[in-house]
This record gives structure tokens, C-alpha cells and sequence, in this order.
């Protein structure tokens, strides 16, 4: 009896998405099945460009369907991405970024982590799966991104009320350091602080964007209350290195946007471990403490940036893009990307996902 592609999607109720365990049509990930002569060919949509779970997904919808049987030639799986506006966007009253569906903040507990670092590469990484990414430089007292992103000497366009963001490496992007002299000390008092970065937050013409990512002054002082008062945001990511002082530093970080009512998606580890010219690795500070302490604490890890020279050296050109040149750096900050917009999906797929509707032809 000929293969119909009803039969194909019951098969396709068996394939889980790994992470939500729940199956891809009930997800509403499929979203075209066609068949024809032995050969399925499947849309499925996934929640992200960086998708984590791609490889595992292609693979059990191919094992699910080809288990109907020898008649089943071709299994093609076609992917597409549709990143959904987060759930705190959804409820979020009087929202002042709607063109926006994902905010993600970037903290830490204290200065020289490697929280700009690791917010450059993770949008500039989101960008070149195919999302559209903007970057704000919210720390308004040291703002780095002139140096990390090559902006200096640089001044943006202004068009009536609003900033013109800069495009560059793949991402838009502000930073007060590109409307402030350079070396100018930035001194800002509480009711300042929070007016120079809502400014910055709101007055940007960001284009549509799947994800914004806000690099925030370490710490846990006024920008971050701020910021959740003004901006639904999916989440936090906090950069830690591997020492335990910088994990009690962390600790406080993840704490504070606990209390502030913001998701953490996770720890990162940077400066975690050092790969020699013997090809050895060294555990210069102590290599899995950010894992550990992410465990203790019950929030996920989301990888481990190695100290690495051509990383700072790119750092100090302001090209990011170099660092995602084939080798062991690209492939640690690659994982981070991918587990960051993992993290973000499932948030927003749990709990929150559509009734299933398929096209059959
Ligand atoms: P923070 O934002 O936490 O103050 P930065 O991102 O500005 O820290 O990083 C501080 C310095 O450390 C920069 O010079 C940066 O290039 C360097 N750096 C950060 N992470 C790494 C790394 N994994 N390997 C080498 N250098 C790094």
C-alpha cells in the first residue's frame, strides 16, 4: 500500500525535541510534508539559525520515516528558522523596543572578566548563523565597544529624535563612547546613569532584530535596575572566570537578576583554560569552577572560552570576526552561541508553544 503523508506525520509525532521532550508537531516545528514516489521531503522550522539540536533533529526525523519502510528512497530535511518574540516580550506593557523579540543581557560580577569580550562574540557568533543581532554597549561608565568593534574616531548619523545605529562585523550596534569624547570620564549619578542608558536603549533606530544584546558595567549597581525596569528581557548570561573569588563575584551577579526578575540562561567561563605551543592544555586559573558553581546553583553552563592570544589580539583590532577562523577558539565560541540561543528557545517554546497546523500537498 502506498505511503501517505499522514503516515508520515503520525511517524513524525514520535521525534521529541530534545530539550523541550516534547514531539516536533505538537511543537509546531513541522510545518510542510510532501511525498512523492519513495521521496519525503520535510520543513521543519526550527526556533533559531544557531540551533543546537539540528544535527539530532535531521537525524530522528530520517531514522522515524524511513521506518515505514523499504519503500522510503529520500528523507529531505529542510530547515528554517523563525526566532518567536520571548514570552516577557509578549506580556510586556508599553514596550519600547517592539521591533525587537529577544533582549539579552550580558553581566558579570566584576571588571576584566571578559564580559565585553564574550557579548561581542556572541552577537557577532548569533549574526553569522543568519539572525539579525544588534549590540548595545550598556556600560555607560567604560564603555569598550569603540576598541572591540573598530568604531573609533567614529560619530553616528542622528535622524530626527533617534541614533542611527553602526553596521559592522554582521551587527548593529551603539555605544555612548562613540557620542562622548574619548578618555572623557564618564561620571554618571543614579538618576543620570538610568537617563544616559535608557537614551542609549531606546533612542537607537535598531532595525528589526531577532536578538539584542546588551553588554552591562560589571557589577550589580544602577544600569541592571534600570534596564529591567524599562526592557522585558528574555534572560542574563553571567561571565565568570574559573577562580573562586570571581565566582563569589558571579554569585552575586546571578542573584541580582534573580531578584530583578530576569531568567538567568546561564554561566560562562571565560579565561578558562590556556592551550600551549606543546598542544597542552593549562589550567591556569582552575578550569571548571564556573561549571560547578553553575551547577550548585541550579542554572545552566553554557560553555568555556580558552585564554587565547589571537582572541585579545582581534579584541584590541576591534575585528571579531577573526576569531571565528576555523580551530579550537571558533568551534568554544560556536558551542557558546548555539547553547545561549538554545537556552532562549526552550524558555520561549515552554509553556508557550501554538497548536499544530501542517500543509500537506
Ligand atoms: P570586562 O568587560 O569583563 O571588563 P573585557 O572583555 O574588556 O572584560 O576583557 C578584558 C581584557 O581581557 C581585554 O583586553 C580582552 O581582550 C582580554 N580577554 C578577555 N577574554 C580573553 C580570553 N579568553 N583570552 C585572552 N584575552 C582575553
Amino acid at each position: 500500500m502506498a505511503i501517505t503523508k499522514e503516515q508520515i506525520i503520525d511517524q513524525l509525532r514520535l521525534v521529541n525535541d530534545p530539550e523541550l521532550h516534547r514531539d516536533i508537531v505538537t511543537l509546531n516545528m513541522v510545518k510542510h510534508v510532501a511525498y512523492c514516489d519513495g521521496h519525503a521531503t520535510i520543513k521543519v522550522e526550527l526556533t533559531t539559525p544557531a540551533c543546537p539540536l539540528k544535527e539530532t533533529i535531521q537525524r530522528d526525523v530520517e531514522q522515524a520515516v524511513r521506518a515505514l519502510g523499504p519503500e522510503i528512497v529520500e528523507v529531505k530535511v529542510d530547515f528554517g528558522a523563525q526566532v518567536p518574540q520571548s514570552p516577557q516580550k509578549k506580556a510586556a506593557q508599553n514596550n519600547p523596543l517592539p521591533g525587537v523579540k529577544n533582549i539579552v543581557a550580558v553581566g558579570a560580577g566584576k571588571g576584566g572578566v571578559g564580559k565585553s569580550t564574550v557579548a561581542v562574540n556572541l552577537a557577532v557568533g548569533l549574526a553569522r548563523t543568519g539572525a539579525k543581532v544588534g549590540l548595545l554597549d550598556g556600560d555607560i561608565y567604560g564603555p569598550s565597544l569603540p576598541t572591540l568593534l573598530g568604531l573609533a574616531g567614529r560619530t553616528p548619523e542622528v535622524d530626527g529624535k533617534k541614533i542611527i545605529p553602526f553596521t559592522v562585523h554582521g551587527i548593529q550596534t551603539m555605544t555612548l563612547g562613540a557620542l562622548v569624547e574619548a578618555e572623557k570620564p564618564l561620571i554618571w549619578r543614579g538618576p543620570m546613569a538610568h537617563s544616559a542608558f535608557s537614551q542609549l536603549a531606546v533612542q537607537t533606530r535598531w532595525d528589526d532584530l531577532d536578538y539584542l544584546i546588551i553588554d552591562l558595567p560589571p557589577g550589580t549597581g544602577d544600569v541592571p535596575l534600570t534596564m529591567a525596569q524599562i526592557l522585558p528581557l528574555s534572560g542574563a548570561v553571567v561571565v565568570c572566570t574559573p577562580q573562586r573569588v570571581a565566582q563569589d563575584d558571579a554569585r552575586r551577579a546571578v542573584r541580582m537578576f534573580q531578584q530583578l526578575d530576569i531568567e538567568v540562561l546561564g554561566v560562562v567561563e571565560n579565561m578558562s583554560y590556556f592551550v600551549g605551543d606543546d598542544g597542552k592544555e593549562y589550567d591556569i586559573f582552575g578550569k571548571g569552577g564556573a561549571r560547578q558553581m553553575a551547577e550548585e546553583l541550579g542554572v545552566p553552563f553554557l560553555g568555556a572560552v580558552p585564554i587565547n592570544m589571537a582572541l585579545r589580539a582581534n579584541s584590541d583590532a576591534g575585528n571579531p570576526t577573526a576569531n571565528f577562523t576555523p580551530g579550537t577558539l571558533a568551534q568554544e565560541l560556536e558551542a557558546l552561541v548555539k547553547n545561549v540561543a538554545g537556552q532562549i528557545s526552550v524558555r520561549a517554546l515552554e509553556g508557550a508553544y501554538a497548536g499544530p497546523q501542517i500543509s500537506v500537498q
